[in-house]
């Protein structure tokens, strides 16, 4: 192979753009060549040649950028790539990693014709295998949601996979999910027919010439030094792999990139007697933690153990050939499993046992886009040993970010500014991998939590709400509370129920939303981003006008919810502003915005010594008082009337809550229900917390979790970005018309999109859908990703769901769209063709009937808001 690899390169070197920054070592013919003197400028600059490198300087060709080069610090395709076991994968929970795959499945088939070059492309399927029931299940929702997005696979029966791969045990299945179009590709040979059809473009490729650093000035990439002399450039992209961390920290301003590689390791075999036809599927036995693939006639097996080992957390790796030590005592569990699954594999001689390191992220998703803190700089990294399936698409959409940009998919899944500083010690990393590798494989049932780098940020009410038997949750790094366990529960039981049927803290959050109907709940919302902008004049208020689709010019203490879109009219972040002063606002956003949000608002702010970004999500302990008996809790720790009379709906106003004085109060939930925000300054947490609770025991005050919020605000109808709303969702398209104000008198970004759209009406609706023909206890519930059917036909997926205990039904929001029967394109979706249409939610590809409700307006104000502007005087000061 590597013999083939040189020959490639060797051969490749010779056209147009395709240099080699130093010759070849060892090699007589390059001794004579000088080496090639490298551009002193480009437009972009790539750093790494293996599938990411390769993708995104073959996209950015085909797109029209030109200027690009290339640099390797070894050989092309020399880093996981080469070691890659070569296995392109459809079958993917996320939509967006199904869309990557399936994009580069048909790039890959016809790249051969395209560059000439062999990529060992073979059409052979995959087979996934079950061996429990859940497994199934979760094998059947993967089912239904490719086939509605066009890729052709079924659920089998044990028999069947037997027909389809003779030398498989199949006693222990109980079923089987077949992707008949699935492949096996030499990557090393893909990535060097992208480098090819890239460098026919002309995309200039140096291999043996590495980054060492990259230049930054103000904020935005200069260019790049590396051994061989500096490239001035505008963009530079991070594709170096396993290096990448390392890579991201050379840098004038550091670029945090969460990553940490891992071992990875597969046994290559001899050929059968008979070698196995190159047609033969690909097999995912996830429950024995093996991939089985066909290898030049034997096999190609590796796994996901369960105790994988993490590789360089010291720094970075210095090796440029790849392959590790063989461990073969390590690797024991997985060969038993391999063998329990093809027990002739016994008569087989083993070549080798491959190891090479992978690197995985945090949340074993890939990490994509441009760095929140240095513009031009962009990244392609962290495949969790799928980069070969992601690669053709990642490469795509990563190149239309920096063209157009914006990708043409909602990826905020895969964004890098997902995450923060917060995520990258190496000792989380390090830690977190050790749990991911394994979890790859590991049956994965709705509403799982990662259990390593727990506790990182907490509320100062951890401890409190930890011993009244909180079960937590991590979001962006900090806990937040799941239910509270009352006292009598079975705790052991319920930290082990996993099920895709109902769960076991169906009771407790019944009681918790029941209380949050009828009585008074606190929920600590501390998680939640805050952000707070001041300014001399007006330039506060002027930026946010811009950046805003609502209207900010209110009177002081007025709450607005408002959308902060990009141009097309798409959701960058769904928040909350409420006006502290003439000159002063407090931003609430969801907490994973807390990066994303910062980095919009400071690439529109200008730079003014007047006008001040502060992020203060650490200063505040956030309490959500949640029921009708919050305004008497408050009243009574107030000594303030909270009437809506007194304290209408969306006013915030800073008052005294027990001893603590300025404490923000807003009329608010987040789930259409009566009620309080209280941010409340750390040092007062604990008093205010205390004082609520005593006080509130009268009225029958309990604490509650995010999953009571979760029912209460999807039986409202309340869309939550990042679970409903994306940058591809506008206003208009999710019932957010009260969140635009088009004659605010000020443009601001996205106006003209939404103008247009309101014009030519929208392709696509947020709607409710309650399940009618759906039985809680028996039947498999609804989560997230289900296809909706119209009439029988496929018109979108839902995007969250809950059971709603006052409906006494599962409710799910999701898109649907107006496909045209003849062609398929997008039309117009209108109110009459959501009213008029008969709904089925599919499940694990059994249909429910459901009802579909478009918008039930929610009620955005708790109470009614007061007409007349409540005056200055009224607000502050009592
Ligand atoms: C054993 C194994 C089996 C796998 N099997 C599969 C599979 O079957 N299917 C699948 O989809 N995925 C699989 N993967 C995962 C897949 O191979 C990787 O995700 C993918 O190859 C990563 O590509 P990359 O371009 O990000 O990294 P790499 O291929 O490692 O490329 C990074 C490149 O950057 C270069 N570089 C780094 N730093 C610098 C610098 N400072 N200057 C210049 N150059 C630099 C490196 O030399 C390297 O060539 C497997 C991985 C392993 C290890």
């Amino acid at each position: 192979m590597l013999h083939r690899l040189l020959a490639a390169v060797r051969g490749l070197g010779s056209r147009r753009g395709w240099r080699k920054g130093s010759p070849a070592r060892g090699s007589a013919s390059a001794a004579a060549a000088p080496p090639v003197a490298l551009p002193a400028q480009a437009q972009v600059v790539v750093c790494g040649g293996g599938i990411m490198g390769t993708s995104v300087a073959y996209h950015l060709s085909k797109m029209g950028w030109k200027d690009v080069v290339l640099l390797e610090q070894g050989r092309l395709a020399a880093g996981s790539t080469r070691f890659c076991a070569g296995i392109l994968s459809t079958a993917r929970h996320l939509a967006i990693e199904q869309k990557m795959a399936d994009y580069s499945n048909k790039l890959y088939h016809q790249l051969e014709q395209e560059t000439g070059i062999q990529t060992g492309y073979t059409r052979t399927g995959s087979i996934f295998l079950a061996q429990t029931q859940d497994r199934l299940i979760s094998l059947k929702r993967i089912n239904s949601r490719l086939n509605v997005v066009g890729i052709p696979c079924e659920i089998v029966s044990p028999k069947k996979v037997a027909e389809l791969h003779p030398l498989l045990n199949v006693h222990d299945l109980v079923g089987a999910m077949h992707v008949p179009e699935d492949a096996v590709v030499s990557s090393a040979d893909v990535a060097l027919a992208l480098a090819s059809a890239a460098s026919q473009s002309g995309v200039q490729i140096y291999d043996r010439t590495s980054i060492l650093h990259v230049m930054v000035k103000r904020g935005q990439v200069t260019g790049v030094e590396t051994d061989k002399g500096q490239i001035q450039c505008q963009y530079f992209v991070n594709c170096a792999g396993q290096w990448a961390y390392e890579l991201g920290l050379c840098s004038e301003e550091p670029v945090s990139i969460p990553l940490h590689a891992c071992e990875h390791f597969y046994l290559l075999t001899r050929p059968w007697e008979t070698p196995l036809p190159s047609s033969t599927p690909t097999v995912v036995d996830a429950d024995g933690r093996i991939y089985i693939r066909n290898w030049q006639g034997g096999i190609l097996s590796g796994g996901f153990e369960k105790n994988p080992k993490p590789i360089f957390t010291e720094g970075k790796n210095q090796l440029e050939i790849q392959n590790l030590q063989e461990d073969w005592d390590h690797f024991e569990p997985l060969l038993s499993s391999l063998l329990r699954r093809m027990p002739q594999l016994e008569t087989l001689e083993i070549v080798k046992l491959v190891n090479c390191p992978e690197t995985f992220t945090p949340d074993m998703r890939c990490i994509m886009g441009e760095s929140p803190s240095v513009r031009g700089y962009f990244v392609l990294v962290g495949m969790n040993s799928a980069g070969l399936s992601f690669g053709g698409g990642a490469g795509k959409y990563l190149a239309e970010w920096m063209v157009h940009g914006y990708p043409s998919e909602n990826v905020w899944e895969l964004d890098l500014k997902r995450f923060g500083a917060l995520q990258s010690s190496r000792t989380f990393l390090r830690h977190r991998v050790m749990e991911v590798m394994p979890l790859l494989y590991d049956l994965k049932v709705p509403r799982w939590d990662f259990q390593t780098g727990r506790q990182l940020r907490t509320s100062p009410l951890y401890d409190r709400l930890d011993a009244q038997g909180a079960r937590w949750m991590e979001k962006h790094g900090f806990e937040r509370p799941k239910y509270f366990v009352p006292p009598d529960k079975d705790l052991l039981a319920l930290e082990q129920s996993k099920t895709f049927y109902k769960p076991d803290w169906f009771e407790i959050v019944e009681s918790e939303v029941k209380c949050c109907k009828e009585a008074v709940c606190v929920i600590d919302m501390s998680s939640f981003t805050k952000f707070e902008i001041t300014s001399t004049g007006d330039q506060a208020l002027e930026i946010l006008q811009y950046l805003f689709s609502n209207d900010l010019d209110v009177p002081v203490g007025h709450i607005v919810h408002t959308g902060m879109l990009n141009e097309r009219g798409g959701y960058e972040n769904d928040c909350s502003i409420a006006r502290l002063s003439k000159r002063s606002f407090f931003m609430i956003s969801p907490t994973d915005q807390q990066v994303h949000c910062w980095a919009w608002l400071k690439k529109y702010m200008p730079e003014d010594s007047n006008l001040i970004l502060e992020d203060v999500t650490w200063k505040y302990t956030a309490l959500n008082l949640i029921g009708p008996r919050a305004v008497d809790v408050l009243s009574e720790l107030s000594y303030a009337p909270m009437t809506p009379d007194h304290f209408p709906s969306l006013f915030c106003k800073e008052m005294s809550v027990g001893y603590a004085n300025g404490i923000r109060v807003m009329s608010m939930t987040h789930t259409g229900e009566p009620g309080f925000m209280l941010y409340i300054p750390i040092e007062y947490a604990l008093h205010v917390y205390n004082e609520v609770m005593s006080v509130g025991q009268k009225y029958g005050i309990r604490n509650a979790g995010y999953y009571a919020l979760r029912s209460l605000r999807i039986e409202k109808f309340f869309a939550f970005w990042g679970q409903d709303l994306n940058t591809l969702t506008t206003p208009l398209e999710c019932g957010g018309e009260s969140r635009v104000k088009l004659d605010k008198g000020v443009d601001f970004i996205g106006r003209d999109a939404l103008l247009q759209q309101r014009q030519n009406g929208v392709y696509k609706r947020l709607t409710m859908f309650i399940l009618d023909d759906h039985d809680t206890d028996l039947d498999l519930w609804p989560w997230w990703g289900e296809p909706i059917y119209r009439n029988g036909r496929y018109v979108g997926k839902t995007t969250s769901s809950a059971y709603g205990y006052t409906l006494e039904r599962h409710v799910c929001l999701g898109f649907v769209h107006n496909f045209s029967e003849d062609t398929g394109e997008e039309q117009v979706v209108t109110a009459d063709f959501i009213n008029r249409g008969e709904y089925e939610i599919d499940i694990a590809g059994h249909r429910f009937q459901a009802k579909a409700k478009l918008y039930p307006v929610p009620s955005l104000l708790t109470h009614k808001r007061r007409k007349e502007d409540v005056e200055l005087s009224d607000l502050h000061g009592k």
